[in-house]
């Protein structure tokens, strides 16, 4: 980007001067609006999440058969959602702040397959290829038992497609696992970023993993290189992608269903904040996306992002969107939250969902550390660093906070979610290491 075009986003937006000093900063999204207007910016609708929770549930019976571990869900793919009110006694004493109201945590950790939030819309992307493959070689039909796809005969039939995908890990962990259990061939751009274990795990399951010296941008620039000259490769396309998008969005009805089965009331007196890790902003702006349609303007979704990552405040707040990217304004897109280090952020996701997103604020490595120590301290769960990132969001809003005074209820009514995105396919070795590392931060 030209300096004469920076110095003046720096008069407009003076909040990139904090930006670019890397210090930790809440940013109130002054184009947040009522859900049913910013909703008519998405361009996709509630009928469109539910075609894509009628495929999940036309897969369940498939998911049964080729992942065994589902079938206590009867092959539908979801985490559980708890209380951790231990963790809020830690952040109180940490921050040195007041959080009524509930603290609730949402571990996507858990998701079965590939144990992190992309086992949401990663996993759902391969199903809408696999299935439309399926259907047009006749060997299914919309109203028959899907388990019937766990065959040789399907197997045989996708393995003539690649499927193609760059990604800074788990992305290429979930849509690896799923297109190589379906019998696709499949490709996996990796950046620099990725965890060498993850690139491992791929490898053994018979995925091709190619890796790179850059950062994700360079990855998903050679996925979609590899799929354009290729006519069999499909490429899923992280940046743009409205089936990953819809894939992701079918957890806000679910979790509207959870709550309702805890008794836990979501209204206009009892609003619900939700705090999610956002790397290119496809996860995150598809649950938001879900989040909105089930709970209207009683939801509030805040985005977290590395203090040296805000790839998605940047674009949303100057308008850019992936017009702008972080090394535009001096930083170095260099983090622990290997699963956040993403530059440019997703221009489809920023202009779909920026009248809908309540605020947006970046964290420190460190403190990813912290909340990792804290968490599994006082409630035993571990999480990778990336999917911290939503766990101190609400010490932003304590209750004698700006963005709590905003929301004109007694703060004793706020429910307060945390989006814990991954790191429950962390292998033992690594997870001892950052267990230590997040002890050590605490001192
Ligand atoms: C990918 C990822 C995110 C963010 O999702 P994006 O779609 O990249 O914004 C958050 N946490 C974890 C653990 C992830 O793997």
């Amino acid at each position: 980007m030209e300096s004469h075009l920076l110095s003046s986003l720096d008069q407009q937006y003076p909040l990139i001067r904090q930006l670019r000093a890397a210090t930790p900063l809440y940013w109130s999204n002054s184009k947040n609006g009522p859900t049913d207007q910013g909703i008519s910016y998405v361009g996709l609708t509630r009928a469109d999440i539910q075609d894509a929770s009628d495929r999940l549930a036309r897969f369940a019976p498939y998911f049964v058969k080729a992942f065994p571990e589902t079938a206590v869900t009867q092959g539908i793919i979801e985490s559980p959602v708890v209380e951790i009110s231990q963790m809020k006694h830690q952040l109180e004493a940490h921050f040195k702040c007041t959080i009524s109201g509930h603290l609730m945590v949402k571990l996507d950790s858990q998701l079965p397959i590939s144990g992190s939030i992309k086992a949401r819309g990663g996993i759902y992307e391969v199903l809408v290829h696999a299935e439309r493959i399926a259907v047009k070689a006749g060997l299914i039909s919309y109203g028959e038992d899907y388990s019937k796809l766990f065959s040789p005969a399907v197997r045989q039939l996708l393995g003539q497609y690649t499927i193609a995908v760059g990604s800074t890990g788990n992305l290429g962990l979930s849509i690896g696992i799923m297109s190589a259990k379906l019998g696709f061939s499949v490709t996996v751009h990796m950046s620099a970023d990725a965890r060498q274990w993850k690139k491992d795990l791929l490898r053994e399951r018979g995925v091709e993993v190619i890796e790179y010296q850059d950062d994700y941008g360079v990855a998903v620039e050679n996925g979609r290189r590899q799929a354009a000259s290729d006519p069999s490769c499909i490429f899923i396309d992280d940046e743009n992608s409205k089936h990953l998008f819809l894939g992701y969005s079918v957890a806000g009805e679910r979790l509207k269903q959870q709550f309702a089965e805890q008794g836990l009331i979501v209204d206009a007196e009892h609003p619900l904040v939700v705090y999610l890790p956002c790397g290119v902003g496809g996860g995150p702006g598809g649950v938001a996306f879900g989040l909105k349609m089930a709970f209207g303007d009683h939801v509030h979704c805040v985005f977290a992002e590395p203090t040296h990552s805000p790839c998605m405040l940047l674009g949303v707040m100057t308008g850019l969107h992936d017009g702008i990217s972080v090394i535009d304004i001096g930083l170095d897109n260099v983090t622990e939250a290997d699963g956040l280090a993403v530059g440019r952020a997703s221009g489809f996701v920023g202009k779909a969902m920026e009248h809908l997103l309540g605020g947006f604020y970046t964290v420190e490595d460190t403190e990813l550390y912290q909340m990792l120590a804290l968490l599994k301290e006082s409630e035993g769960f571990f999480l990778e660093p990336s999917a911290l990132a939503g766990m101190s969001g609400p010490t932003w809003f304590h209750d004698a906070s700006e963005q709590v005074k905003a929301l004109h209820v007694d703060p004793a009514n706020i429910t307060h979610l945390v989006w814990a995105t991954g790191g429950g396919m962390v292998p033992a070795v690594e997870k001892t290491e950052y267990l230590s590392k997040a002890k050590a931060s605490l001192v």
